[in-house]
């Protein structure tokens, strides 16, 4: 493979060794994660021939490099026909095999070109993602040096003139199958390391140096808990599922269930089967939903749990890793990344809250969690099962068209009804001419009712700050970042100012930067002035507030729970971090401060968004007995998204949805692909776009695809980081035998064959893009 662009990088003449002609050479095919990405081909030398397998790490010189580590992706044979047109003298040879195991399953690797090829990433990349930094740098684990007896001594040592201690060293080597490190061989033998070093010397005893965990991690079993009586609809899912299971079947199912349906009772049943049958599950859920309360929830009914997610340390991420792989375990949970769990026999794959943006990766390979899942369902022929109470309408679109099997739960497994919403419409209190207050008088008494009944309240504000807008009031200057067209946020713990999107701070201002006025003007919403308005207005009500910047301190998420479960504190406000998974029955009152915040984005997913961000938060309410009701508060009561979110009507709104989308062929009508140019000089940005743009037309009519280009175009947020951003979307019908139209990785490989930009510009491609921000 492109061995006539690798024969530039090396020196061409042949060593004496490659002159002799065999005709059964292996090569391998190497893939690098930093350009030049390959894959190369290489020879592999005899010794390596009976140990090198794909999926393992090689060193290999390349160009004037001498060692550069690379991925066996392949080995070509004799047999092979790639291999047939590789002249052996042109390789060079692999100098150094690096694992003793495949670091990538064996399924993995065709998972790895697809990968590479759908979302136009190099295989190298998409290789080190697939295995975690933590597992390829071996973290936790140390080389030692263990000692045995040297395997051709006679074991007869009567001939020897030896002490009695080191006769006795011998003898408990011989008498133990596994080698020993020098310090448990003195504690059994009573004898210092002089002793040892003497029968090495004598070469009586060899050392040799291995690899070894330094602590395994507990995989901590709970309290076993019983399986529950499933009610009807729990049955008929399950049933649905179990036959995928038994007939190996690679069904997609969608379950959709209100929140509190019981969906994860379901699935925990579902596996349940497939461990029954030897199999494992792997289990993802969006990573604010990784709390403890979910992973007790698994542990308490299978005993071998690994948990993969952000807040690990290396050792500990590595050992589990190292634990699923070896089949130790049953069940993995973990955020995206944990698609990939090297579990060697997987039964069932199950996505919790499906429609949640955290499964798609924003950098480079943007791959989706849900699409890899689908891979791996097809490739290994089993069943997958995508939850949620707001399915994408990427899911619920193709439930529609039977190409998953739609199973519904429409009642809460408790048989509590779900809470009742009220909208309250801020703009009355605006046009009778008052200042508008953050919490609207109804939701004021309301606040104070639910308290005084004994219950808890959950406030959503979905804006982390104090206020999100800085402006002087005598000329109009907004504050925005310095590299990115994003106006600061004012953070008070601190007194400054923030940028959301590059953390750039600054002190906040008290005089205008522009006209000098020196009463510069703080105002917008923000979680922290919530937080005191609402300690001003309750002083009495015990409360707490929970954003990314509350919870920096590994465990203060956990700690904050816990402290309003156990009924400490009655009011928990904060960001879209307590709309979701939690469980508290004694909520009675969810109320929205705005639901409007990401409402009019220019992203065609803000409905969708927003109504899945309300309609989440609301089934928070009324899990107990006492019952329980939303508040929303809106400037846009008439919203389609808002109104169906108030009803709890997830098809309504899908119907509504699904039928816009439809007419400007967006996802789930449509394929999007969106690329980003930046740079520093808006010009070269603007420039470079613009050839892109006019490359993707002419490929266009090469291939004569259906699509439209849309662009290039300032991408809504214009400047980020200090570069300015202009974006394409390339938008084609979704055909239902899609295979043999080109699609629009075509379009843009052509596009961007041999692209050639100045150093100061560089541009992504974003295949399924899920912001278009
Ligand atoms: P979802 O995942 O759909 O939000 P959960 O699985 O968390 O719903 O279930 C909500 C609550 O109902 C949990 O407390 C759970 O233990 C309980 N539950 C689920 N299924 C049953 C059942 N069949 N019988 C009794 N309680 C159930
Ligand atoms: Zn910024």
């Amino acid at each position: 493979m492109n061995s006539d662009k690798q024969s530039n990088l090396f020196d061409m003449t042949p060593e004496p060794w490659e002159i002799d002609d065999e005709s059964d050479f292996l090569v391998a095919q190497i893939a690098f994660s930093e350009p030049p990405f390959g894959p190369w081909d290489y020879l592999i030398p005899d010794e390596l021939e009976a140990t090198l397998l794909p999926g393992m790490r090689v060193a290999v010189p390349l160009g004037g490099q001498k060692e550069r580590i690379g991925y066996c992706v392949r080995i070509l044979g004799p047999g092979d026909p790639n291999r047939a047109q590789i002249d052996r003298r042109r390789l060079k040879p692999i100098s150094r095999q690096i694992d003793p195991e495949p670091l990538i399953q064996r399924d993995l690797l065709p998972l790895a070109d697809w990968i590479s090829d759908y979302y136009l990433t190099p295989l190298g990349s998409v290789l080190e993602t697939i295995v975690p930094t933590s597992v390829r740098e071996q973290a936790g684990t140390r080389e030692m040096v263990f000692l045995s007896l040297d395997e051709n001594s006679s074991r007869d040592w009567n001939h020897l003139k030896l002490t009695d201690q080191q006769r006795r060293v011998l003898e408990t080597l011989a008498g133990y199958t596994e080698a020993l490190t020098q310090k448990e061989l003195c504690e059994l033998t009573l004898c210092t390391t002089a002793v040892i070093s003497g029968l090495r010397r004598r070469g009586l005893i060899v050392a040799h140096q291995r690899r070894v965990q330094q602590r395994t991690h507990e995989l901590r079993p709970e309290q076993p808990m019983q399986d529950l009586e499933l009610n009807t609809e729990q049955k008929s899912a399950l049933a649905a599922i179990e036959h995928a299971l038994v007939a190996r079947e690679d069904k997609t199912f969608l379950l959709l269930g209100i929140t509190g349906s019981g969906k994860t009772e379901v699935y925990i049943r579902a596996i349940q089967q497939a461990v029954a049958r030897g199999q494992q599950a792997i289990v993802l859920v969006p990573e604010i939903s990784l709390t403890p309360q979910t992973r007790q929830r698994f542990r308490s009914r299978f005993e071998r749990v690994a948990v993969l997610h952000s807040h690990q340390t290396a050792a500990e991420r590595a050992w589990h890793w190292q634990s699923i792989a070896k089949g130790q375990v049953d069940v993995v949970i973990g955020a995206r990344s944990a698609v990939f769990a090297p579990v060697p026999r997987l039964g069932l794959i199950v996505i919790d809250e499906e429609h949640d943006g955290s499964f798609k990766q924003d950098q480079q390979p943007r791959y989706h969690a849900r699409d890899v899942a689908l891979w791996r369902s097809k490739h290994q022929r089993i069943p997958l099962i995508l939850g949620s109470a707001t399915p994408s309408l990427e899911s619920y679109q193709r439930g529609l068209g039977h190409e998953y099997q739609l199973l519904h739960l429409s009642k809460r497994a408790l048989d509590f009804p779900l809470p009742q919403v009220s909208t309250i419409d801020m703009r009355a209190d605006f046009s009778q001419g008052k200042a508008i207050q953050p919490i609207s008088k109804k939701l004021r008494q309301e606040i104070r009712q639910a308290i005084e009944a004994g219950g808890q309240v959950i406030l959503l504000l979905n804006r982390r700050g104090y206020a999100t807008r800085v402006q002087c009031p005598a000329c109009g200057e907004a504050i925005y970042c310095p590299d990115c067209s994003i106006p600061l946020t004012h953070h008070k713990e601190g007194s400054k100012l923030v940028c959301h999107y590059c953390d750039f701070q600054m002190p906040a201002p008290r005089d205008c930067p522009k006209c000098g006025f020196q009463a510069i003007r703080f105002s917008g919403l923000g979680t922290q002035k919530l937080e005191q308005y609402l300690q001003a207005l309750f002083p009495d009500i015990p409360s707490a507030r929970m954003d990314t910047d509350t919870m920096r301190k590994p465990g203060s998420h956990e700690a904050a729970l816990a402290k309003f479960r156990s009924g400490e504190t009655k009011l928990l406000m904060g960001t879209q971090m307590i709309a979701k998974g939690l469980d508290f029955p004694n909520v009675t009152l969810v109320g929205v401060v705005n639901a409007d915040s990401a409402l009019h984005f220019p992203d065609f997913r803000a409905a969708e968004r927003t109504f899945g961000l309300v309609t989440q938060v609301a089934g928070r309410s009324g899990r107990g007995p006492k019952g329980g009701r939303v508040l929303v508060q809106t400037f846009s009561p008439e919203h389609p998204a808002i109104i169906a979110a108030s009803r709890h009507d997830y098809v309504g709104f899908a119907s509504y949805e699904l039928n816009l989308r439809e007419q400007g062929w967006y996802p789930p009508f449509g394929h999007l692909v969106r690329l980003i140019v930046r740079s520093e000089a808006v010009h070269l940005a603007l420039q470079a776009s613009e050839t892109i743009a006019e490359r993707l037309k002419q490929a266009q009519a090469t291939l004569g695809l259906e699509c439209k280009i849309l662009g290039p175009a300032p991408a809504p947020v214009e400047k980020l980081r200090g570069k300015f951003r202009f974006h394409i979307l390339l938008l084609a019908p979704r055909h239902a035998a899609d295979s043999n139209t080109p699609r629009l990785q075509e379009l843009v490989k052509q596009a961007t064959e041999n692209l050639k930009f100045p150093d100061e510009v560089a541009w992504i491609v974003d295949v399924d893009p899920m912001d278009l921000l």
